[in-house]
């Protein structure tokens, strides 16, 4: 297996042994070594995180990732050079742009980000361009993060939040892996017209490219490596011409070094009924940037609550760092009306950081010891009010760091 071709895994790692799945508890290839790029870190490298609290309750969500951070470096795990910057709202109000040139320039030399969230009524008159959404988008645009991981963990303890019953849900850890800055939402021509009798006409274009669908497969395949080893991809070959090619590209990329990860083709639209019929039947589900939107919140649904949900955004590997450009966030906004109140639910912020940890810092085993640290928090009956269910313990977003990070110190 080639360098080039294995860009997720430097040549010298092993991870075929097969471990028990610490969130849960069952047999999963090991990722404890996963690190995307091809820069290997084992003894004490400073990591370079650049932390994008942003608006709302990403302030709240991200002094809780702080904590972690800090955790490692107290016991001496790992060292970390962080470093912070304003995004969204806060930036306009600061800079009046949703974010620096000097914070963009921050974000190209860090080895990852840490984004919380971005948004609220205060900035809904700035220009359209300067709106706090626009700080992300131009995160995603100039660091090329072509490939979004949404990862679909059922906790054991919070399967009954699930809108599915529990046993199609218990257990659920799915992978959706959907491509990022090509198709349907960037495609030109983009735009309405008159037709002159009273009509008019909108277009959108399904555009793809073999190149954006090639890299995109390479990712799916080395992530589904580390799992269990299985590619679902979906498309609608049936009536899309860029269903077509996206299926051709990835059977072809999967017969280029590939072919011991199971592959198989779904329709997007048979797809999606399988993925509320029997989820636990997918590892990882490839698709694009339109399917993806929709199959990952179809999946998020699964698993209950938007604050337990981690994601990460990956692009090419960076020059100067050797690593992968990586942006590490939780799939909720910034949740206005809790905001402030001390309420929030880090988890996902937490989960996210575990996410960093694993696919950009090598430090998997880290990622699993703080994954298992929510899941015997969520066992112990200890809930922030979104996720609050009857005979539990209802507590605060400090709190609910606290239990954490004291599960992950017995784990140590
Ligand atoms: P939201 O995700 O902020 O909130 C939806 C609901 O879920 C709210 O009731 C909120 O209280 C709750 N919630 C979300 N995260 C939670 C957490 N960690 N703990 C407890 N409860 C949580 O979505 P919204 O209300 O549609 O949007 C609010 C703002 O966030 C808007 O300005 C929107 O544009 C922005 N937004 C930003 C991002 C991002 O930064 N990536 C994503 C989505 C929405």
């Amino acid at each position: 297996m080639s360098e080039a071709k294995n860009v997720f895994r430097p040549a010298n790692l092993q991870t075929s042994s097969l471990a028990s799945c610490q969130v849960c508890h069952h047999t999963v290839p090991n990722r404890q070594q996963l690190i995307l790029g091809s820069k290997a870190e084992f003894i004490m490298a400073t990591h370079k995180l650049f932390l994008l609290p942003g608006d709302g309750i990403g302030p709240e969500v991200m002094g809780e990732v702080r904590r972690v951070i800090q955790w490692f470096q107290d016991k001496n795990i790992a060292s970390f050079k962080l470093d912070e910057g304003l995004v969204g709202g806060a930036a306009y109000d600061a800079h009046g742009e949703s974010i620096s040139d000097a914070d963009m320039a921050k974000a190209m030399a860090a080895d990852a980000i840490i984004f919380g969230a971005v948004g609220g009524s205060k900035w809904d008159t700035v220009p359209y361009d300067k709106r706090p959404e626009a700080g992300l988008l131009r995160l995603r645009k100039d660091l090329a993060l072509y490939a979004n991981l949404r990862p679909a963990i059922v906790y054991p303890a919070l399967a009954d939040a699930s809108s599915l019953k529990r046993e199609l849900v218990d257990g659920l850890d799915i992978l959706i892996l959907r491509e990022l800055t090509g198709g349907v939402y960037f495609g030109e021509p983009k735009e309405i017209t008159e037709l002159g009798n009273g009509q008019k006409r909108a277009v959108d274009t399904q555009v793809y490219e073999s190149y954006e669908i090639d890299r995109i497969s390479r990712v799916a395949f080395e992530l589904a490596r580390t799992r269990n080893n299985a590619v679902c991809s979906m498309e609608k070959r049936n009536v899309m011409k860029s269903g077509v090619l996206w299926n051709e590209i990835v059977t072809q990329t999967h017969k280029d070094g590939f072919e011991d990860v199971k592959l198989s083709h779904m329709l997007a639209d048979a797809g999606a009924m399988q993925l509320v019929r029997t989820p636990k039947q997918f590892d990882v589900i490839l698709t694009d940037n339109l399917f993806g939107d929709i199959l990952s919140d179809v999946a998020a649904m699964l698993t209950g609550s938007l604050g337990m949900l981690p994601s990460a955004s990956l692009g090419a590997i960076g020059e100067k760092t050797g690593l992968r450009k990586a942006l590490y966030e939780p799939v909720h906004g910034s949740a206005p009306d809790i905001a402030g109140q001390g309420m929030a639910n880090p988890i996902a912020m937490i989960a996210s950081f575990a996410m960093c940890l694993r696919y950009s810092l090598g430090m998997g085993e880290w990622a699993g010891k703080i994954e298992t640290a929510i899941a015997l928090t969520l066992d112990q009956g200890l809930r922030t009010s979104d996720i609050m269910q009857d005979g539990m313990k209802k507590i605060g977003t400090t709190q609910m760091g606290d239990a954490i990070l004291a599960e992950l110190d017995a784990l140590a």
